[in-house]
């Protein structure tokens, strides 16, 4: 017998019809002999309907009524579920987040979990009870509700999990698991079995966006043993492991991209020390978040270039930042390019064989594709391109590193 946490999203719950699907679903593993705790999103589409129907009173609402608004829909598909359970002959009881105790921060429309308290789901489960907790919510210390920011019904789960010890946390979502790239882009992408943790967690910072960031990095926190798979067809999904040894003759597990990328570069500054702090600080404090920096080495004049990426819907006000701060410093000029991408290579294989770089170089050489930036990480390799080469140099990649056949563990 073994103690499983479900975690359904919005296209799992989709409609009624959905719904009893999920609950025939958890009634099989409680059939089983398995404890079974149940965390759902909202139906599909409604958290967007909300911030709709916010939005044509304000276009930017209070947060914490954002919170109170947001957190319904959830509350909806919670009943519904356990109702369905019952129907089905399975005993089982819905809980909002408040009602467990998953107590955050006070950052509304971004909390994060401090604690659960898992005693009432225990409880529950001891008798003989399914439990059907909403997603995305908690509670803060002055007892408001908040939520955790887009796609936290993952990291509810994952939390809830490590709360209660669970033996695993299976994300049920509308792909049957992790691939090896997004099969939209290159329709030879392969589903992984399994997938390291660390990889994991670059193949979602990196734009892959099966899981949320946070619940991954939750998982690693807390060792929670994490399952993706499809909740319409059966199949054993992607398990995300903590052995690496199981993955070991894989060089690369995946190719991640972002489209969400944006560059800008001051040329011709100072070469001195101070500068790279003098162009970072001001963007720092205006809470855009910095990705990749190269600075290159300065010529005899003791002149430098300093480039940096920040997501494209921070490029506006960087750039505008950026103008301002180059005055001070002298700089000689600012240039912006809002039309690039980013393409990952990633896999734990990489710290121990040599020669990955040169061959992902070569392949995007021989499709005349220019690489604008290069940077790297123990487990992935990062290049910045422009945005019309994004489908061709991932297929590039995908074939270049034959990622559409299994390695033979
Ligand atoms: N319903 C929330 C959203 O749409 C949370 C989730 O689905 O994970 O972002
Ligand atoms: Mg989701």
């Amino acid at each position: 017998m073994a103690l499983i946490v479900q975690k359904y999203g919005g296209t799992s719950v989709g409609s009624v019809e959905r719904i009893m699907a999920v609950a025939e679903r958890v009634k099989r593993w409680r059939d089983q002999g398995h404890q079974v705790v149940v965390v759902v999103s909202a139906m599909s589409g409604e958290t967007d309907r909300l911030i709709g129907l916010a939005r044509q009173i304000q276009t930017r609402p209070d947060p914490r009524e954002l919170d109170v608004l947001l957190s319904t829909g959830e509350q909806v598909t919670i009943a519904l579920l356990s109702m369905a359970l019952s129907a089905q002959g399975c005993p089982a009881r819905s809980y909002t987040g408040a009602q467990v105790h998953i107590l955050t921060d006070s950052a509304h429309n971004k909390a994060r979990i401090r604690d659960i308290d898992a005693a009432r789901v225990k409880a529950d489960l001891e008798a003989g009870r399914a439990v059907v907790i909403a997603g995305f919510q908690g509670i803060d210390e002055q007892g408001d509700i908040t939520t955790l920011g887009r796609g936290g019904s993952d990291t509810s789960a994952v939390a809830i999990a490590a709360a209660l010890k669970a033996d695993e946390c299976q994300i049920y979502t509308d792909v049957d698991g992790v691939y090896t790239t997004d099969p939209r882009v290159e329709p030879k992408a392969r589903k992984l079995d399994r997938i390291t943790f660390e990889e994991m967690l670059e193949m979602a910072s990196l734009g892959s966006k099966v899981l949320q960031i946070r619940s991954v990095e939750f998982a690693g926190k807390y060792k929670v043993p994490l399952r993706v798979l499809s909740s319409f067809g059966e199949g054993e999904g992607t398990l995300i492991s903590f052995e690496e040894e199981a993955v070991e003759d894989a060089k690369i597990s995946g190719i991640a991209f972002s489209r969400d990328e944006a560059k800008l570069t001051v040329l011709g500054v100072p070469d001195q020390p101070g500068v790279a702090h003098q162009i970072l600080g001001p963007i720092a404090k205006a809470n855009i978040e910095v990705d990749m920096i190269v600075q290159n080495i300065a010529a005899q004049e003791a002149m430098t270039d300093f480039t940096f990426t920040v997501h494209r819907n921070d490029y506006a006000r960087a750039l505008e930042i950026l103008e301002t701060c180059a005055k001070a410093l002298g700089a000689r000029q600012v240039l912006g390019d809002e039309q690039i991408v980013k393409i990952s290579l990633v896999g734990v294989g990489m710290r121990s064989h040599a020669g990955i770089a040169s061959r992902m170089f070569e392949a995007l050489a021989g499709e005349g594709i220019n690489i604008r930036m290069i940077s790297t990480s123990e487990i992935k390799i990062s290049v910045v391109v422009d945005e019309k080469y994004l489908e061709l140099g991932v297929r590039t990649l995908h074939d270049a590193f034959g990622l559409d056949q299994a390695v033979a563990v």
